[in-house]
């Protein structure tokens, strides 16, 4: 073998651009190729094998017996040629049938080689086949002899993908790193079930042209990618200051250093010196990075390896010019989105009917993200390690939320087990549809209040299909966040009346404004709002009353809309008494005008406190006479007493909501409020899990406002409750926590007969 520089692999490549750019058929063109890889590199063999039906076929040879092409074919895992494709990993032996996975084939007459090298032929992570040299001498190939065909592998799986030569684009090219049915795990985010096919959230881009035409050209569309990536990750970093798009800090800050770093961009560029396209120089060195860190097995370079993957994505994308996410090329039906991580934005631009899942490899119980899934009524499984690695683009899932699981190309006997229990959850639903039209009320006769959780124009409806008994929380948000611009006035009244004309005598409390945190506006920019902690920072009530103008709008459209009936209206994260009192007086400045115009008020208007910070607990005695109710948001509450950011991935799992703390911590509010003789609602996430739900109750909660899909699950539970029972129990828990809460209450409702889903 002679090639020993970057100019060698060119001259292949020149040769080989010939070869491709031919009318020749695609066999006459794989025989030329082993003949100019043979010939370029004196070696006295060399042959491609590709995958076909799923084993590896001999499909070309210089050298080896020409009877034995179509015939020899190992499957994978069988000898070295099925084992560089099994493991996608290079072999360089010097005595190839010392090797233990070495299989002899009679028909090709290779006895007669000693030295032998191979490469997989990679197409999307995946070997679709083996390019490998045989040479009489026993010697090791050097490192750029290795390089150098490994480069040529590349342009010939463009060869073999436009030629049609392996098993299907759907089938292999865009598969993963295996085919085999896969069960993987995940967090349960959003309950759920759904059939459907694996669409990436940022589609993986298909490289067409290897060879390049004009090496400069390649090296300058390089660098201004380059220089593009650069810009949007520094913006990144500027905007998740102020939470933009939920990306980790910590991942920003290894997209930085892999976006700056020069060896990376060398390597591209010698990937480019060799004759390859800039998409295809890309490419090159992240299969050759992959292969090495496939033998490195350090968990933590592992993630830098995801994060380097990201990267590498981001810039082919932007050298190829394909940009946009699946939600901006049309989204398939049955579509169930991979991603990294998504933003709330992110995931509403997405059609609801189209979609039906998600797999998140990050995400958290309490993400907004999570919270738009949930109301959009989308089961969502978080925290699913390599899903992207491991799921190929149009694959077939079966998500089992409830189990947390995900099956990948499933096998026929899982997808019957899934339909079975699909089934049953069908019917499982239908009892709770059955139980719509009859009220909370718990066996010993209490009546609890049962309303949902809402923020779309759309939402609207769960109230006559769940039969709650109003709106407990309206994200008024959500608009703004699904705007393109900051919404109007009147545009904002519109939604408000809808929501008011569909719940019709139900209460509907509207929540201000709560922008910020995970929130972030994208006609907000950054500037305006840049922080360090964007959960404890500049949100909320906190930027409403500030900005008042925006408040001032809000509270018009709120009044306006809610003419000739009740509002109810509640301010999110009151720290303190006087921003209750500050933003009251906003709203009654308000009444104040419109009553001056002789414009139709509302008949009532309830004035309600959200409690999220733990601060306003020790001064609920000043606030409580102020109130007409309060709201406890448990979702902000917990990540506020724990001090754990709710978005945070690996604290997804850390904390219990049935911990004595966060309990004791309810009950501390609970107490007083009803001293006072305000009504309590919980408004988090919490309440709407059953278990969660019947120790809210046990504490003295009777009011919930939950995700709709939570409604009937949850009133099953109220209805099988006796609640006079439970109350000293947790008592006595609260006042002797026992070592697993959560088991205990399970224990409990078990003993008791009560309905857990
Ligand atoms: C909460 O914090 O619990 C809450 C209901 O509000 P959000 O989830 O919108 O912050
Ligand atoms: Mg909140």
């Amino acid at each position: 073998m002679t090639v020993s520089t970057a100019s060698s692999a060119r001259e292949i490549l020149t040769r080989l651009h010939d070869v491709m750019a031919s009318r020749a058929n695609a066999q006459t063109k794989l025989n030329q190729v082993v003949n100019i890889i043979g010939e370029a590199t004196s070696s006295e063999v060399c042959s491609l094998y590709l995958l076909r039906d799923g084993a590896l076929e001999l499909f070309a040879t210089r050298g080896l017996s020409q009877e034995a092409v179509h015939v020899t074919k190992l499957a994978l895992g069988e000898g070295l040629v099925g084992s560089i494709a099994e493991r996608v990993e290079i072999l360089n032996l010097d005595e190839a049938a010392a090797h233990p996975d070495f299989a002899y084939k009679p028909e090709t007459g290779e006895e007669r080689f000693h030295s032998f090298a191979g490469v997989p032929i990679i197409r999307r992570e995946r070997a679709v086949g083996v390019l490998c040299v045989q040479h009489t001498e026993p010697r090791r190939y050097e490192d750029l002899e290795i390089e150098a065909l490994q480069t040529v592998g590349m342009v010939v799986s463009e060869l073999i993908a436009n030629a049609g030569l392996v098993d299907g684009p759907e089938s292999a090219a865009n598969r993963p790193a295996s085919t085999a049915a896969l069960r993987l795990a995940g967090q349960k985010l959003v309950d759920g079930m759904a059939r459907g096919f694996a669409v990436f959230h940022q589609p993986r881009i298909n490289i067409e042209h290897t060879v390049a035409e004009d090496i400069e050209a390649e090296r300058r569309r390089v660098y201004s990618a380059f220089a593009k990536m650069r810009e949007q990750i520094d913006t990144m970093a500027a905007q998740a200051e102020f939470g933009v798009g939920g990306e980790h800090e910590e991942v920003l800050e290894t997209y930085k250093m892999f976006a700056y770093d020069e060896g990376w961009s060398r390597r591209i560029n010698e990937a480019i010196d060799s004759g390859l396209t800039a998409e295809a120089a890309i490419e090159r060195v992240q299969q050759r990075t992959r292969m090495r860190m496939r033998q490195i097995d350090d968990p933590l370079l592992a993630d830098r390896m995801h994060d380097l993957e990201d990267l590498a994505n981001r810039l082919l994308r932007i050298v190829s010019g394909q940009l946009g996410t699946a939600a901006q090329m049309g989204l398939r039906q049955d579509a169930i989105l991979i991603a990294r991580n998504l933003g709330p934005a992110e995931l509403l631009e997405y059609d609801r009917r189209r979609l039906k899942g998600v797999i998140l490899e990050e995400g958290s119980l309490t993400a907004h993200v999570t919270i738009v899934a949930r109301a959009m009524g989308v089961p969502v499984l978080g925290r699913v390690k390599d899903v992207r690695r491991l799921i190929g683009e149009g694959d077939l899932l079966l998500l089992d939320a409830n189990q947390s699981a995900v099956f990948v190309r499933p096998s026929a006997s899982m997808e019957e087990a899934f339909e079975a229990k699909l089934a049953l959850s069908q019917k499982r639903r239908a009892s709770y549809a059955a139980l719509r039209g009859l009220p909370p009320v718990t066996r010993d006769g209490q009546r609890i209040t049962l309303m949902v959780n809402a923020g779309l124009r759309d939402d609207a409806a769960a109230l006559d299909l769940t039969g709650a008994d109003g709106i407990g929380l309206f994200r008024t948000e959500f608009q703004f966040l699904v705007s393109a611009t900051l919404p109007q006035r009147e545009r904002q009244q519109r939604l408000y009346r809808d929501i008011l004309d569909a719940a019709r005598d139900r209460p509907v409390v509207f929540r201000t404004v709560d922008i910020g945190g995970d929130k972030a506006l994208p006609y907000m920019r950054p500037d305006d709002m840049g922080e360090e902690n964007p959960a404890m920072g500049w949100r909320a009530l906190r930027v409403a009353l500030e900005r008042d103008g925006l408040m001032k709008a809000q509270a018009r459209a709120l009044l306006e809309a809610s003419a000739g009936r009740p509002l109810h209206v509640m301010f999110p994260m009151v720290s303190e008494p006087w921003e209750f009192e500050a933003a009251k007086a906003i709203f009654e400045a308000q009444r104040t005008w419109i009553a001056s115009r002789n414009r139709p008020l509302p008949t009532q208007i309830r004035y309600g406190a959200m409690l999220e910070v733990p601060a306003l607990a020790e001064c609920l005695d000043l606030l409580l006479p102020e109130l007409d109710f309060l709201s406890i948001g448990t979702n902000d509450l917990t990540q506020f007493l724990f001090a754990a950011d709710r978005a945070h991935p690996k604290l997804a799992e850390r904390y219990d909501w049935l911990s004595p703390a966060i309990l004791r911590f309810l009950r501390r509010i609970i107490v007083p409020a009803r001293d006072h003789g305000v009504p309590v609602t919980v408004c988090g996430e919490m309440g709407g899990r059953t278990l969660e739900a019947m120790a809210l109750l046990g504490l003295g909660i009777e009011r919930l406002s939950i995700t709709p899909i939570g409604i009937g699950p949850v009133k099953a539970m109220v209805r099988s409750l006796d609640l006079a029972a439970l109350r000293p129990v947790m008592e006595g828990w609260l006042a002797n926590p026992p070592r697993n809460l959560r088991q205990e209450l399970s224990r409990w409702a078990e003993d008791h007969g009560v309905e857990l889903a």
